[in-house]
């Protein structure tokens, strides 16, 4: 049975870079419902008991039947579990660490910053925008809807939600807006805890 993680701040914590309605309703609504059609697709199968990250390691061999339960809800349970805790209310550090690693693969934390946003603004529709890191080298990927690159790439040190319920009370239709807001609550000791 899985359950919806408790948020480590209040929903107002991320006020106004995001505004409080919003995350209550993304956090009680978006992702409980990722939880709940997660446990009723599950049940009665031998996955039921299995934590997040056992399923995580499971994916390749499962069922056909529950590939799509997998690409939508499980996917959506995990990225949203993750994406909480990448956000923070407190002003935060990038180690060290981090920044000669952005430093040495896009020039400069502006740089970085810039080509995230592009980035993400080329994401035609719902997905994620992901910081990644492969051996010294980071990269900016896209991944529609729910889907998770945990499969295809070595390892993700930050993504932001895409999907319009993210931003959509405050910034209506300017993603740009939506993303200037996010790097002002980005957990960056976090984000910097996942370099490998
Ligand atoms: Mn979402």
């Amino acid at each position: 049975m899985h359950i919806l993680p408790i948020l480590p701040y209040a929903y107002d914590a991320l006020e106004p870079h995001i505004d409080a309605r919003t995350m209550e309703i993304h956090h009680t609504k978006h992702h409980q419902t990722y939880v709940d059609k997660l446990n009723t697709g599950l049940e009665g199968t031998e996955y039921e008991e299995q934590s997040l990250e056992e399923l995580l390691q499971s994916v390749a061999i499962l069922p056909d039947d529950l590939k799509a339960l997998v690409k939508n809800h499980w996917w959506g349970h995990y990225n949203h579990s993750l994406f909480w805790q990448m956000m923070s209310p407190d002003t935060t550090q990038t180690s060290d660490k981090l920044l000669s690693l952005i430093k040495s693969s896009f020039g400069s934390f502006d740089a970085f910053k810039q080509l995230f946003a592009d980035k993400a603004l080329s994401n035609f529709g719902s997905g994620w925008t992901r910081l990644i890191q492969r051996y010294d080298e980071l990269e900016i990927v896209n991944t529609p809807n729910q889907e998770n690159p945990i499969m295809k790439w070595d390892h993700v040190l930050l993504w932001i939600d895409l999907r319009e319920h993210a931003y959509y009370l405050k910034h209506q239709q300017k993603r740009a807006d939506y993303l200037a807001s996010r790097w002002n609550v980005v957990n960056r000791i976090f984000v910097s805890s996942r370099v490998r």
